[in-house]
């Protein structure tokens, strides 16, 4: 990136209201056959629009054709069945009604890959696209049919990897995989959830990341964050074996969070996302407490490895919210850019 402290998003940006209901995870689509097509087209152009007005540098599809980060990846892939659903504890925290794996797992054609285009033909900026990693993708299904954790994150790893081959083909500068399950099972993250996650970012030239979060700001997660202490230490468990991985970026909750900063020692070497926008709240972030997260992280991170960014997807909050927010992260980006340019 030529540019000094590039501001992005983690993840998902909300949705327009005449497109599916505000606020809400899983929210189903008002509109249906043609129109939906173009209304998720239009939603889009707009979503790239707020992102560019609030001046952030690498932008993204904020998920707006997608009714969840996950499930709808899985949509699109034969082997699961969507009427046998099945309740898991998702994360070991909270239950849901998911889809069970059938057979053997295939994707029988891209998934994201038209509106990546679209998204490249309407905007010069970077693009970085994201999908779901693949322990997170079984910690979100049934599995009738392999009946291995391990087994089937490979299997996924495998699909995940064709298509990201066909996002870089179509432009996408950073593809990034979303792990939040690499905060909970830290065994399989070290035995072999990055190791998935290798195969899926095999033969990439783009570059990749990995999102890491404490989740959306909904019920469930903020009631787990109460019970995590006063320190949270969960990505000292993996990130000695992520700095030896060949994942470009590690994108991290920072703001708001009782992350030790210090933690990120942890992965010098790496580009770090560092989240300087709490999701879970609907009070606006000021510049200078954004600018005050990112010094903190500069401590550890060298200042051409540093993105300030969002600490997770912002589904959850309203349009309004979402955009002060984002123009808050990037004027307490331009504070501490502006500091590190005059003391060249
Ligand atoms: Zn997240």
């Amino acid at each position: 990136m030529k540019i000094l402290l590039p501001t992005s998003t983690a993840g998902s940006l909300p949705k327009p209201s005449w497109i599916a209901e505000p606020e809400k995870l899983w929210s189903p689509w008002k509109l249906e056959g043609q129109e939906l097509v173009d209304g998720k087209n239009d939603a889009l152009r707009l979503c790239l629009d707020d992102q560019v007005r609030a001046g952030i540098d690498i932008v993204s599809d904020g998920e707006q054709t997608r009714q969840h980060f996950v499930t709808t990846f899985i949509e699109h892939l034969d082997g699961v069945d969507f009427e046998k659903r099945e309740i898991v504890k998702i994360r070991n925290r909270y239950e849901a009604s998911v889809p069970s794996v059938v057979g053997a797992v295939s994707r029988p054609k891209s998934v994201f890959v038209e509106e990546a285009k679209r998204l490249r033909q309407l905007t010069d900026k970077p693009i970085k696209w994201a999908l779901p990693g693949p322990m997170t993708m079984i910690d979100t299904l049934y599995d009738g049919h392999y009946k291995s954790r391990e087994k089937l994150a490979w299997e996924f790893a495998k699909i995940l990897n064709q298509e990201a081959k066909e996002l870089e083909a179509a432009g996408i500068d950073i593809i990034q995989f979303d792990e939040p399950a690499f905060n909970v099972f830290f065994d399989e993250v070290n035995e072999w959830g990055i190791a998935a996650l290798e195969k899926a970012i095999e033969g990439l030239k783009c570059e990749t990341a990995v999102h890491i979060c404490y989740g959306y700001g909904i019920k469930a997660n903020t009631d787990w964050k109460k019970t995590l202490g006063e320190e949270w230490r969960q990505y000292e468990e993996i990130f000695p074996k992520l700095q030896q991985s060949n994942i470009d970026i590690i994108s991290l909750e920072c703001q708001n969070s009782r992350v030790p900063m210090d933690l990120i020692e942890l992965v010098r070497g790496k580009k770090v996302m560092v989240g300087a926008i709490d999701v879970a709240t609907n009070t606006i972030e000021t510049p200078e407490e954004v600018a005050d997260t990112l010094r903190k992280a500069l401590q550890f991170v060298d200042a051409d490895k540093l993105y300030p960014s969002t600490n997770c997807g912002m589904i959850p909050l309203s349009r309004e919210v979402a955009n002060a927010k984002l123009r808050a992260l990037s004027a307490g980006a331009a504070i501490v850019r502006n500091e590190l340019l005059n003391k060249q």
